[in-house]
């Protein structure tokens, strides 16, 4: 069967192969973890998403192939239908519609219990990132434990299920750290960042009630300032005006969600959250950069403020369930919008250059490759 992969340390590598087709006793990941007997899942690949993470690995800048090889399956943001299950698999039969989840378990405690999106061990292992072969197949085989249910009525969104779960775990994570303060009730958030990241967090934070400004470079009006404004949210486009300026005029965020992909952002927001407040990083910054900022006020203003700093990463299976949970009551409540993300679909997988390509244009909200239909 087919598949997409790159030559991790060769800039530019990525090619389409030739890869035998898993059958249910294949081990996708055997120098991780072992599928148990009779728990496989086999998948067609309807849709694949790609990112930044993924324009990086064909850079050459990320990403590691597994032992013994030299090549690595990209694709991490999966979404299929099951076409074969084990004999032991509950809870999912041939024609359910699955994402898959992208870390498989290292040897930390909390690997043992289920939470590689926070193992403790420097080396990850992610399907299609690193050391961990990707969904970017025909069909993939997995351990029924990393599969997570679509329901058959958001199908359209099945692609955005990672891209969900990762918003959705970075902003549990900071309600979960925030009951530190006994009491919080955010009012405002700022999110930095009309990606699909930003807007999926906005539709989240929209969704829990929050007064929501989404802020990008672009003015407005555009798909992005669109998508984000019927959501409910206020698109603020921070050459007319900045983040500080934005903050003055309309009171501090209690929360603030960071999704530009910028370092600098990802400190200076750290200069107009409210009091109490919370801010969230999700940016996987590569390369360097510096920055000057006026650290002593940082600090006093952080310390007498009780702030708090938040930095999420991946998603495990309850954040898939959360993140398809918010697509699905965020499409009966902005019926239409979210799918509109979807701007950038690519017909095969034999289109990996201009797929690769596309990931460079800054227009192009979603690029995702349609495997199937
Ligand atoms: C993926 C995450 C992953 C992270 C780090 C992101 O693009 O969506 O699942 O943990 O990259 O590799
Ligand atoms: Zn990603």
């Amino acid at each position: 069967m087919k598949a997409v992969a790159v030559l991790p340390g060769k800039p530019h590598s990525v090619h389409q192969r030739e890869v035998p087709e898993p059958g249910l006793g294949h081990q996708p990941h055997p120098h991780v973890c072992a599928v148990p007997e009779g728990r496989a899942v086999k998948v067609q690949t309807l849709q694949v998403g790609v990112d930044a993470t993924d324009r990086e690995i064909n850079e050459a800048l990320y990403g590691h192939a597994p032992p013994g090889g030299d090549f690595l399956v990209i694709g991490h943001e999966s979404f299929g239908r099951v076409v074969e299950v084990g004999d032991k698999v509950a809870g999912l039969v041939p024609g359910d519609f699955v994402s898959c989840t992208v870390r498989r378990p290292g040897k930390s405690l909390f690997d043992v219990i289920g939470r590689n999106d926070i193992t403790s061990e420097e080396t990850y292992y992610e399907r299609g990132i690193n050391l961990c072969h990707g969904f970017m197949t025909e069909a993939f085989v997995d351990d029924a434990e990393y599969m997570v249910k679509v329901p058959v009525d958001l199908k359209h969104l099945g692609v955005l299920s990672e891209p969900a779960s990762v918003c959705a775990k970075a902003i549990e994570q900071a309600y979960l750290a925030q009951v530190r303060l006994q009491v919080w009730e955010p009012r405002r958030a700022f999110v930095l960042g009309a990606g699909q990241i930003g807007l999926l967090a906005t539709m989240m934070l929209r969704l829990r009630g929050l007064e929501v400004y989404t802020l990008a470079t672009r003015p407005g009006p555009h798909l992005k300032s669109s998508i984000a404004e019927a959501y409910g949210a206020t698109y603020v486009g921070t050459g007319q005006k900045s983040m500080a300026d934005l903050a003055r005029e309309v009171g501090k965020p209690d929360l603030i969600f960071e999704a530009t992909g910028n370092a600098e952002v990802c400190f200076r927001s750290m200069e107009v959250l409210a009091h109490n407040g919370a801010l969230i990083w999700t940016s996987i910054t590569g390369g360097q950069y510096d920055v000057t900022l006026d650290a002593a006020k940082i600090n006093l203003e952080w310390v007498l403020g009780n702030k708090l700093l938040v930095s999420s990463v991946n998603g495990n299976r309850r954040h898939f369930e959360q993140g398809i949970q918010a697509l699905s009551l965020g499409e009966l409540t902005y019926s239409g919008v979210t799918g509109r993300i979807l701007t950038h679909p690519v017909a095969g997988l034999g289109r990996f250059a201009e797929m690769m390509k596309l990931l460079e244009d800054k227009e192009a909200l979603k690029v995702y490759v349609d495997i199937a239909g």
